[in-house]
């Protein structure tokens, strides 16, 4: 069954920055306005979480680790709305399975902090020890796919994988406007990425792409039809609101194209979206950079589709053509105005 299950895990979990996006939504679900993350040889040797968010309660640590457990599916409901980042419990679970996972958490209000470690999702013995700790969860993870042999195999180099973990480390730190977001390399003492909880989100594309980048950028603001909330039906009318930074005629930094998307809160990818914007873009401004976008786009949380697999980022909704249509036309008319 062990086998099965790290089979299942390694589907889930593909390389340290699949296990880190993982650990930083749950961070961020958890209501945390700090999170720092560190780094050992690409997160090869080691990836370590600490927020200060609500911690885990005592009790609950046993079946942290137990697949479908979850504190954010407490009815039928929500599973259909996927109000919140993470769903079905799977993430933890998978984790234990391919690596040495140890968890020291504090919950708000508790007298002593506890730490524990995990394995093929069962707590090890002794269980939890009380600690000396601060409010919040800091989890480590070592040694990932330590028993997986042909994932250990696939893994890059330490430079590699870490570039992949600076790249969600960053979409994230600029989502999340409010929460001051770290990462560094163990060893060194600067982080290679630090955002405040005060700054602003062009301060925080700043400190993660560089002031060429967030010096170029036009606000962008849309909102089309109905509302977003959880109330509008599957079929009920467009509902979109969209806030963005996009890069306009003088950007001239890109090489590739960057797209930081979220779709209710969660980071995607969008291939038909980003090849339309690529599209607008080379007509538009055919001597410009390869263009940079954020955007933070909210659709009615039951018109997003529900069985999306964590290790498919590639989201779906409905309503899929007007919305791109939507979000082309404003993009279209903000590059336009601010090329005249
Ligand atoms: P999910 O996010 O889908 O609930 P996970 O396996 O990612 O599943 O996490 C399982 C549960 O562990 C979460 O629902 C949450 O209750 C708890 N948890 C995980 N990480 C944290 C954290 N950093 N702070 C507080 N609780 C956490
Ligand atoms: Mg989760």
């Amino acid at each position: 069954e062990n086998v099965v299950n790290k089979i299942a895990a390694g589907e889930v979990i593909q390389r340290p920055a699949s296990a880190l996006k993982e650990m930083l939504e749950n961070s961020l679900d958890a209501g945390s306005t700090q999170i720092s993350v560190l780094v050992k040889e690409g997160g090869n040797k080691l990836l370590q979480i600490t927020d200060n968010g609500c911690g885990i309660r005592k009790d609950d640590l046993p079946i942290l680790c137990h697949r479908h457990t979850t504190s954010k599916l407490r009815e039928f409901e929500d599973l259909q709305t996927l109000s919140t980042l993470g769903f079905r419990g799977e993430a933890l679970c998978s984790i234990s399975f391919v690596s040495h996972m140890s968890v020291t958490t504090m919950a708000r209000g508790a007298q002593y902090g506890y730490r524990v470690n995990f394995k093929d999702s069962e707590m090890e013995p002794p269980g939890p020890r009380p600690v000396a700790a601060v409010p919040g969860t800091t989890i480590s993870v070592e040694d990932l796919f330590f028993n997986v042999p042909t994932r250990r195999k696939a893994l890059k180099s330490a430079s590699e994988e870490y570039s992949h973990i600076l790249d969600v480390v960053g979409r994230y730190a600029v989502y999340s406007t409010g929460v001051a977001i770290s990462c560094r390399r163990a060893g060194e003492s600067r982080p290679d990425i630090s955002t405040t909880a005060t700054g602003s989100r062009l301060d925080a594309v700043r400190a993660v792409y560089g002031a060429d980048v967030a010096r170029e950028l036009l606000p962008l603001l849309l909102e089309a039809g109905g509302g977003t909330g959880p109330e509008v039906s599957v079929d009920g009318p467009l509902g979109l609101r969209v806030e963005g930074l996009l890069s306009g005629a003088n950007y001239v930094t890109g090489k590739k194209t960057v797209l930081v998307l979220f779709i209710n809160g969660r980071c995607v990818e969008c291939s038909p979206l980003r090849r339309c914007l690529e599209g607008l873009y080379a007509s538009l401004l055919p001597k410009a950079a390869r263009p940079w976008l954020f955007l933070d786009v909210r659709l009615p949380p039951r018109q997003v589709e529900v069985n999306m697999h964590p290790t498919k980022r590639e989201v779906g909704f409905m309503h899929q053509v007007e919305v791109i249509e939507e979000i082309r036309r404003a993009v279209e008319a903000k590059l336009l105005a601010s090329n005249e």
